[in-house]
């Protein structure tokens, strides 16, 4: 069989790839080891950069539908409630940023949503299909499975988790720490007796780890997390190994946990891969870094390496941008992994408050080969290229309405000259703040690649990433 990108793995990096691509009419093919998609609500943080991504992609009203905004904490000592806890530091709405709090959706619903996607654009996934060896040469890259025929792709992507099988293939190591000794026990249970109004959360008493019980958003189950002793005996994950955690550590009853859902445990770590790319194969989500979950990054990060991929691929493979723009995929992620990753262990050990820095909205490509600010004597502060786009009004609708596609857009603001560029949609508004007058081209991700006082540079600039075909006949 051959395919222009395989894309191994079916989680959240995958999906939003496979997706990605289906739109962009790469013929793409997501395969996944396991028989169906993943069953449990791990990664249920969805932050504001995520959900701008999500809107591109379509799937933003789902997500929306799906889930709902995070409980307060409320915190528990002897069977009596101790008080509210705020879990991050509150935002002031602003006009460029729609979304400004984390949106909850269990990761098992977050990615049928992805997956309903996927297919709905023509896009598949081959299940059952578990990648067990890799070889590339000049032309392309052919992967063995467990079971069933070879596939042949002008490029792979190793979406397949902080274990990536493809990662080891490749040789590239990762390095990294463990964050905290102490594994922590994750579930979706159901239990009575307990509201939905808060997320409960036990701080541990002698000798014991902390339990917190999260309502899941949209469903009917709680997410149990409870930190285990280092060296302990074996964890149960049966309901009654579930059903004594919870009875020792809050004041419900065994019987009170009805159900498991299902059930895991994990080591918090942080760790990197030493490089995002091997020749013609690419390392996105936790192939590529895996963080604490403290901070709600993880899923967010990998949902956004792959969103910078898609396009890239795209572009190379129809034709309008030369290969080398390839390279910028990894230019561009590792220094944000590398950030999100001290982050989130930052937040693990209670250095660093969830916030600003969590939602993501202010991660940007400056110090990119493809950002290119012509513009001198700008003020600090100012919108630069290499920044994420702003959202802000436009002829009755949204500047997000006017971006949402595959192309990229000639957006001029103020008094700047009227121009156009080959292969992008041309947008114009009156004078705004979130930008200042000038000419921008946004590229297909969301981000300012290319910044002038007007456009003279900017088709150039176009042609050199690919940006021109991209648009023509698909809009
Ligand atoms: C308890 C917990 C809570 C978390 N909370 C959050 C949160 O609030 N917010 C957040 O952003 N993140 C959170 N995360 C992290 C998040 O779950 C991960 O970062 C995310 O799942 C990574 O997505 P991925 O697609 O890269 O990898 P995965 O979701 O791991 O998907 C990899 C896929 O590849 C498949 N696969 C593996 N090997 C092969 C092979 N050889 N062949 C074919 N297929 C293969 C696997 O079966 C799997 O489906 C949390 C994680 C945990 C454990």
């Amino acid at each position: 069989m051959h395919v222009d990108v395989l894309v191994v793995g079916a989680g959240a990096a995958g999906l939003t790839l496979g997706a990605d691509l289906a739109r962009r009419g790469v013929r793409a093919l997501v395969v996944e080891r396991s028989a169906g998609l993943f069953p449990g609500s791990r990664g249920k943080g969805i932050q504001p950069r995520t959900l701008e991504v999500f809107d591109d992609l379509g799937v933003l009203d789902a997500i929306l539908a799906a889930g709902g905004p995070y409980p307060t904490r409320m915190l528990w000592q002897d069977g009596r409630r101790l008080g509210e806890q705020r879990m991050w530091d509150e935002e002031d709405v602003q006009e460029g940023s729609p979304f400004h709090e984390p949106w909850m959706v269990p990761q098992w619903r977050t990615q049928e949503i992805l997956f309903a996607r996927l297919t709905e654009l023509g896009g598949s996934v081959a299940f059952g299909r578990e990648l067990v060896g890799l070889t590339q040469d000049e032309d392309g890259v052919t992967a063995e499975f467990a079971a069933g025929p070879p596939v042949r792709a002008r490029y792979a992507v190793a979406a397949d988790g902080g274990r990536s099988t493809v990662r080891r293939l490749l040789g590239i190591g990762m390095t990294g720490e463990t964050v905290d000794p102490d594994p922590v026990l994750v579930a979706d249970v159901r239990i009575t007796g307990l509201d939905r109004d808060n997320w409960h959360v036990f701080p541990p008493a002698e000798g014991q780890g902390f339990l917190a019980l999260c309502p899941l958003a949209g469903t009917e189950d709680f997410q149990v997390a409870a930190q285990m002793p280092e060296g302990g005996p074996a964890i149960d994950l049966s309901l009654e190994g579930l059903r004594a955690v919870i009875a020792a550590r809050s004041h419900l009853d065994p019987a009170d946990v009805t159900e498991v859902r299902w059930a895991s445990d994990f080591r918090p770590r942080a760790a990197m891969a030493d490089r995002f790319r091997e020749g013609r194969v690419f390392l996105v989500g936790d192939a590529a870094h895996v963080h604490s979950p403290a901070g709600g990054q993880g899923l967010n990060t990998s949902v956004q390496d792959a969103y910078n991929l898609g396009w890239k691929l795209a572009a190379v493979l129809s034709g309008t941008a030369r290969e080398s723009l390839l390279g910028t995929y990894e230019e561009e992620r590792l220094p944000v992994a590398a950030d999100v990753l001290g982050l989130s262990t930052r937040i693990h050990r209670g250095e660093a408050r969830r916030g600003a820095a969590t939602r993501q909205l202010g991660l940007g490509y400056r110090g990119s080969s493809l950002a290119v600010e012509t513009r001198t004597a700008l003020p600090a502060e100012s919108l630069r290229a290499g920044d994420r786009a702003p959202d802000g009004a436009w002829e009755g609708a949204r500047l997000f309405d006017a971006f949402r596609g595959p192309h990229w857009t000639l957006l001029l603001v103020g008094p700047a000259p009227e121009a156009s560029v080959r292969g992008a949609r041309t947008v114009r508004i009156p004078s705004y703040g979130a930008y200042g007058d000038g000419v921008f081209l946004v590229r297909p991700d969301g981000y300012v690649g290319w910044a002038g006082e007007t456009a003279e540079g900017a088709e150039e600039y176009a042609a050199r990433v690919g940006a021109v075909r991209e648009v023509e006949g698909r809009p």
